[in-house]
């Protein structure tokens, strides 16, 4: 497999992709990212991607290389390239190459790289039959409203969960699950649908927001709140949401089984209502 990706204007084979190892995405973790799904060939709800991504610049006083509207061209460049039906774009942008230092270089260049990946998002195994998730102390920075590449903690946490023989993390502080490790976190009970609310100890999903949106269409109810692992443990169903996965359902938490291990109806219900909208898109 070579892939035509893109790196700072061109678009190039991956063998000829390159990078200063004077980035201060490599150094620092100074950058921040996006992933936006494919469907049918198209990007799913990527003006709300690329809204973020511009929050998460403005927030970190970065400049984005170019304007959303000419990433958006290049994104669509890239997948027309790759021919990719249905998988993930990636893109990142970091505050460029500069001689090590700490404070903002003054004359840096932002990078921008993108990278498309091939996946079956509708037909996954997970979604079939759910998925299994340990809790772990979330031990992140405090803007986790801002998507950067700072990525360590989600990768242990992660790590963590393939140890136990679970698939993903619930992240915990102060006694409440913030998020899982790369998704946000829900729990239904008594026909209720429970996820934390936004602030800056969350990130704030495009698909959350997508799945939020189909939850009042359908009447259902919904309580933005944080909420305990103990409520985890006795709620009726659980679920996760983010562009790849759109909505998993979770069948086991730590060593609680939800709905006898199957899959959720309220979740599966949002997994379908969430498809079918994206598709129409
Ligand atoms: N929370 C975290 C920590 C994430 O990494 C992600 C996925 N990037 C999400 C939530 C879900 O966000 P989205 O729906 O925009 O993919």
């Amino acid at each position: 497999m070579s892939r035509i990706v893109y790196v700072n204007g061109d678009f190039v084979t991956e063998d000829e992709a390159k990078i200063s190892v004077f980035d201060r995405g490599f150094l620092f973790a100074d950058g921040i990212y996006e992933v936006s799904s494919i469907l049918e060939g198209r990007l799913i709800d990527n003006a709300a991607h690329l809204a973020r991504l511009k929050r998460s610049a403005d927030e970190l006083k970065l400049d984005l290389p170019m304007s959303t509207d000419d990433i958006e061209k290049a994104m669509l460049e890239l997948l027309e390239k790759n021919g990719v039906h249905e998988g993930a774009l990636y893109l990142q942008v970091t505050r460029g190459a500069a001689d090590r230092d700490f404070g903002f270089p003054v004359d840096a260049k932002p990078s921008l790289v993108m990278f498309t990946q091939e996946k079956n998002l509708i037909n996954s195994p997970a979604a079939e039959k759910g998925i299994a998730v340990i809790s772990v102390d979330d031990i992140r920075w405090g803007r986790r409203d801002i998507k950067t590449v700072q990525l360590l903690a989600p990768v242990l946490a992660k790590q963590a969960a393939v140890e136990a023989g679970a698939n993903d993390a619930w992240l915990v502080e102060e006694g409440f699950v913030t998020e899982g490790s790369s998704n946000n976190a829900y729990i239904v009970k008594d026909g209720v649908i429970i996820t934390r609310h936004l602030s800056n100890s969350i990130l704030h999903g495009i698909t959350r927001a997508a799945v939020l949106k189909l939850v009042e269409q359908e009447g259902l109810k919904l309580e933005e709140r944080p909420f305990t692992m103990q409520e985890a443990y006795e709620a009726d169903e659980a679920f996760v949401t983010s562009a790849t996965t759109f909505v998993w359902p979770v069948v086991k938490i730590d060593d609680a089984v939800m709905s006898n291990g199957a899959p959720g109806e309220i979740s599966m219900k949002l997994r379908k209502l969430y498809i079918e909208e994206a598709l129409k898109r």
